[in-house]
């Protein structure tokens, strides 16, 4: 352990780190006011706002135990992190494959980009890896189970129960097993329910939290910085950090979906409360990056959001050190926070300002019939798929902002 990493249960940080960090949490909340002086008519929100933590109320039993439901499950992306096992999962990775389908998509990224007169191609090699092992997981490497079928003669089966595992499951991770009966033959099929992503690259098969659980270990495995990403209303995802793009990319292994945070309220209708990130870098409560519109936040009552706020620096705080014990590491890690917190509230505003707008109209055309529609809105809303949410087209001779280019598109 180092020798300035005596913190205690505190993220330490030395002096020139806590003074650079203080800097930019300066100009953030400098660059956050004027932001929101820009956009006076949106309506105030608290997730738009900078949010001070503060630690559940000793009488608030509800938030401690939110608070505890949290903390255990941040250990999950942490089993990731063995490197003789991450190492079995790099074997069964098709590697030479995948890595000629990036080479091949990269060129394909390219002459797109030439084409638009653009000097950068959407996506790097890094990311078409991802996506080419995304594909070959999702067709070639994990299978989707909802019955299982019989094992004797591939007929469809129907559940009768879940019972106990046996030792040998359980010593598999296997927690329960759902149990079916084949429609033709009659012989029992044991489906156990195993948490461990290493058990599930055996039996390659499960439902959609086994798929996020497996693909986030096999980024992993290729020393991609992933995220394990939980939502309250039963689903899971991945997330992958995108070095080209200088931001956190939502993937769907279950769905083969790639950079479409929007999908679940947008195409499933799916209302969501709370969505949170979870990795070795700590947690991040990315809820706003997939809720695209008011109407799909369910309430969020287990704490206040101040609470929140101190339960994801809280879980930060007990893992990242670890991962990134060099005052380095540890400053570019803070600066991606602030600049991901920033992101997350400015995007909560457009999509507050947006859904404005998109009621106004609506309400317009119903007063006066023919009345025209916010076509923008419209448009920005059904049109292209939710790559990114935030793309501003940068101009070739910017300077490279010291902050990641997170900096949204909406605004005057
Ligand atoms: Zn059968």
């Amino acid at each position: 352990m180092a020798g300035n990493n005596s913190g205690g249960g505190s993220y330490p940080l030395d002096d020139h780190v806590k003074s650079v960090a203080r800097d930019l949490q300066h100009r953030f909340a400098q660059m956050s006011n004027r932001d929101q002086k820009f956009d006076l008519h949106v309506i105030p929100d608290l997730l738009s706002q900078p949010v001070v933590p503060e630690p559940p109320a000793q009488d608030d039993k509800e938030a401690q135990n939110f608070e505890k439901y949290l903390i255990a499950m941040s250990h999950i992306p942490l089993n990731y992190e063995n490197p003789g096992l991450l190492d079995e999962a790099l074997q069964q990775i098709p590697l030479d494959r995948l890595s000629q389908e990036a080479e091949e998509e990269v060129e394909l990224f390219q002459a797109k980009a030439a084409s638009l007169g653009r000097s950068r191609p959407e996506w790097s090699h890094q990311e078409c890896m991802v996506r080419a092992l995304l594909r070959w997981f999702r067709r070639s490497f994990f299978t989707f189970v909802n019955n299982p079928p019989c094992s004797e003669c591939l007929s469809p089966t129907n559940k009768i129960r879940n019972v106990a595992p046996t030792p040998e499951e359980r010593a598999h991770s296997a927690t329960w097993v759902e149990l079916y009966a084949c429609v033709t033959c009659g012989a029992y099929e044991r489906f156990p329910r195993y948490t461990e992503a290493w058990q599930l690259l055996r039996v390659k098969r499960g439902r959609a939290g086994d798929f996020a659980n497996v693909f986030t270990m096999l980024c992993r495995a290729l020393d991609i910085r992933a995220r394990w990403v939980w939502c309250q209303e039963d689903y899971l995802w991945t997330e992958i950090y995108s070095e080209h793009q200088q931001r956190w990319v939502h993937v769907d292994s279950c769905e083969e979906a790639w950079d479409m945070p929007h999908m679940y309220y947008k195409n499933w209708g799916k209302k969501m409360s709370y969505v949170i990130a979870f990795s070795r870098e700590g947690a991040v409560d990315v809820t706003r990056r997939y809720v695209g519109s008011p109407d799909a936040l369910l309430p969020r009552t287990r704490c206040s959001e101040g609470v929140l706020k101190f339960i994801m620096e809280e879980i930060t705080n007990l893992h990242r050190p670890k991962y990134a014990p060099d005052g380095e590491t540890r400053l570019r890690l803070y600066r991606e926070d602030v600049a991901e917190d920033v992101q997350l509230r400015s995007l909560w505003s457009a999509t507050l300002e947006q859904s404005r707008r998109l009621k106004a109209a609506a309400a317009a055309a119903a007063r006066g019939g023919r009345s025209s529609p916010d076509n923008k809105s419209s448009a920005n809303m059904m049109g292209s798929p939710a790559t990114g949410d935030i793309k501003r087209p940068i101009p070739e001779d910017a300077p490279v902002p010291d902050v990641p280019s997170l900096w949204p598109t909406y605004g005057p």
